[in-house]
């Protein structure tokens, strides 16, 4: 499977070709008589929020480089959504937490426009039952804390895909996790 509409095989080499199969048109290498699958990228993420407002990155890396997020990536292919969510935390902030301290928040399907589709899951948990400092570490510019009133009155501009995050987020603290 690719995350991207291939042009070639990945075991093979081939030049692929379009074929009908379970009613759509897919990607086929006739050599190796299969389908290259076109699959949504699975994404985990996990939202920090606290008295001070949800922990937002501001990403310095594209589709979305300068707004601002939850903290969040890419699954490694043996990794459960919450121990992902927990790992990109602290590689984008420096704040760590047992993965086994997320709640489920929401979940959604995101494309860029360029072919490749995301299916992010994201998490929530209280600022207390996490350690360390935020701080701005890799693939972010900035690093803050926000509710919608602060954000509001803010330069920040959230990322499209997580605006709805954001603000589960911050109901799920005020309702009182
Ligand atoms: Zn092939």
């Amino acid at each position: 499977m690719t995350s991207y509409p291939a042009s070639f095989c990945p075991d093979c080499g081939t030049g692929l070709v379009d074929r009908a199969v379970d009613g759509r048109e897919r990607r086929f290498c006739e050599a190796c008589e299969r389908v290259v699958w076109h699959n949504p990228a699975p994404c985990a993420g996990v939202a920090v929020v606290g008295a001070e407002g949800v922990l937002l990155a501001q990403r310095d890396v594209a589709p979305g480089r300068g707004r601002w997020g939850v903290p969040g990536g890419h699954l490694e292919a043996d990794e459960p959504a919450p121990v992902a969510a927990a790992r990109e935390l602290e590689e984008e902030t420096g704040v760590r937490v047992d993965a086994d301290a997320l709640s489920l928040l929401d979940c959604f399907h995101a494309s860029n426009g360029d072919g490749k589709y995301v299916v992010s899951v994201g998490y929530v948990v209280h600022a207390d039952r996490c350690a360390g400092t935020a701080t701005v570490r890799d693939e972010v510019q900035a690093v803050g804390r926000f509710t919608p009133e602060t954000l509001a009155a803010s330069d920040a501009v959230l990322w499209a895909d997580h605006v709805e995050r954001f603000h589960a987020a911050w109901d799920w603290f005020r309702s009182g996790p």
